[in-house]
């Protein structure tokens, strides 16, 4: 869909759901500008450089999987779909050293996991069984209006404590960043069908091969060769709508910016801050009382560069301790020289807690325990980034606080990964809702248009357990 009309949007927010919005509306010919208010691109996506070991790293590895179509569909429009590395296989090691490696099978979805899961030694047959018990419950759809949490499920479905520390807690708790009892079940229920039912390349794990800024180097031209700019460190303090002219007035620490849409594209803490200073209308309150319910997560990761090579093995999970994601980033990425390992911590707030020393040690005595040879490997630099606020949790009851693009004002939408998506705190959740609030800005203007990528559709008998 081309706009004849050159109307403009203006987009508050450069991370993953802002950018997805700017390159659709660019894209369908409207005048796009995209208002950052930090130095870079990329909002809690992205890469920089790290002052204490002076190296370019994520402030976290960041994962996607085959059945994030509209994360897919961004890199796609902005040419940089094939700096993602794919990968089938899950390695679980257990302290000792002990591998299981969980992946697809030739069998048909939703079987084509089940080989593995059976030979996995990090499982006992009590496990496997309560495993394949879960999965079979739940081949068929959680109802999404469903109150009860993941927590309360396993209960009811009699699972072990191994299938509970070492699947449900490690990987699926972790996927979706929060304890099993603050998680509400149809989100849980989606992780498993997309990850492990619906096909294996819906599973299949995506790693940048290049740091996360990198991937967003061509936005700003994309921007450009269609009429648009990207304004960095440029922080926005409050808008105002001109009934007469019909246009809105964006009030940041520069100046004025004037367009005919506005898209808010921020977390819900930074929407919550501008909300006192958006125009006073009905709905206003009801957004800010959504906005309330909302609580953050955080996560953890600690960056180490050795002398030498401690495993050669690209990424496992780790199981039974506090780190739990190895990612060996000199093989995952092209061009990055040395031996440098990031270890993720999801959903711990007792590890976020801990003071930086006592984190990097305990980090390190544990990797030890899963890699012999880092007794013998010299650290050379060490970093700890800790986000507090990394993502929003999902609890039961969570989709009523989570608005449709729609906003209380007029020509005006709201995205970012906390609007109504149906996904949790995800890169895709924001590029979704980046896509949706791009259809909104085109039908407001009277020119629909269809931004939202398809969902991959199940394979093998898959297809016939909607
Ligand atoms: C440590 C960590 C690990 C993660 N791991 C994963 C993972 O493995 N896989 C995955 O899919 N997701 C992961 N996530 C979640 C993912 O990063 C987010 O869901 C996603 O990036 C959110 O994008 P967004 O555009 O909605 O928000 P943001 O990325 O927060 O972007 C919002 C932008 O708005 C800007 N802004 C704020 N206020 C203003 C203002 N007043 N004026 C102008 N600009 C403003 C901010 O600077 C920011 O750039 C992780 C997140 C973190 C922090």
């Amino acid at each position: 869909m081309q706009q004849e009309s050159g109307k403009s949007v203006t987009i508050v927010g450069g991370g993953v759901a802002g950018m997805s919005a700017a390159c659709a509306l660019a894209e369908a010919g409207l005048r796009v500008r995209l208002v950052e208010g930090r130095g870079y691109l990329g909002g809690r996506a992205s890469s920089y450089l790290h002052p204490g070991v002076r190296e370019i790293v994520d402030n976290c590895q960041h994962v996607l999987f085959g059945c994030c179509t509209n994360l897919a569909g961004f890199y796609r429009r902005i040419g940089v779909a094939d700096q993602i590395h794919w990968t089938a296989e899950m390695t679980m090691i257990e302290p000792g050293g002990r591998r299981s490696v969980l992946g697809p099978s030739r069998l048909p979805a939703p079987f084509h996991g089940l080989p593995r899961l059976l030979a996995a030694s990090a499982f006992t047959l009590a496990d496997k069984l309560a495993l394949a018990r879960a999965f079979a419950a739940l081949l068929r759809p959680v109802a999404a209006g469903s109150t009860e949490s993941l927590g309360a499920w396993l209960r009811r479905n009699g699972q072990t404590e191994g299938a509970l520390n070492r699947f449900w807690r490690l990987v699926v708790a972790s996927a979706l960043n929060a304890e099993i009892d603050s998680i509400a079940m149809p989100y849980a229920a989606k992780v498993i069908r997309e990850l492990f039912l619906n096909s294996a390349f819906a599973g299949s794990m995506g790693m940048a091969r290049i740091p996360l800024s990198g991937l967003y180097a061509g936005v700003e031209p994309f921007l450009a060769e269609r009429g648009g700019e990207v304004l960095l460190n440029t922080h926005v303090e409050g808008a105002s709508w001109d009934e007469a002219t019909g246009q809105w007035l964006v009030c940041t620490r520069n100046g004025e910016l004037l367009s005919d849409c506005l898209v808010f594209a921020l977390p819900f803490e930074a929407m919550q801050k501008l909300l006192p200073r958006l125009p006073v209308e009905e709905g206003r309150e009801k957004l800010a009382r959504q906005i309330e319910r909302h609580q953050h997560w955080p996560i953890c990761s600690v960056h180490l560069w050795f002398d030498r090579e401690i495993t050669s093995l690209e990424h496992a999970v780790l199981l039974d301790r506090e780190i739990h994601w190895m990612y060996n980033q000199s093989r995952l990425q092209t061009g990055r020289g040395g031996h440098y390992i990031e270890l993720v911590v999801s959903a711990t707030r007792a590890f976020a807690a801990l003071p930086r020393q006592a984190a990097i040690a305990q980090a390190l005595a544990e990797l030890a325990e899963f890699f012999p040879r880092v007794k013998e490997a010299k650290l050379e630099k060490v970093a700890l980034v800790k986000e507090l606020r990394a993502t929003f949790g999902v609890p039961p009851g969570i989709d009523s606080a989570r608005p449709s693009p729609a906003s209380p004002w007029p020509n005006c939408f709201l995205a970012g990964d906390w609007i109504a998506t149906g996904w949790p705190s995800t890169m895709e959740s924001a590029a979704r809702s980046g896509h949706l609030a791009a259809e909104a800005v085109c039908a407001s203007l009277g020119e629909p248009g269809s931004f939202l990528d398809a969902d991959l559709e199940p394979r093998g008998l898959m297809r016939f357990l909607g």
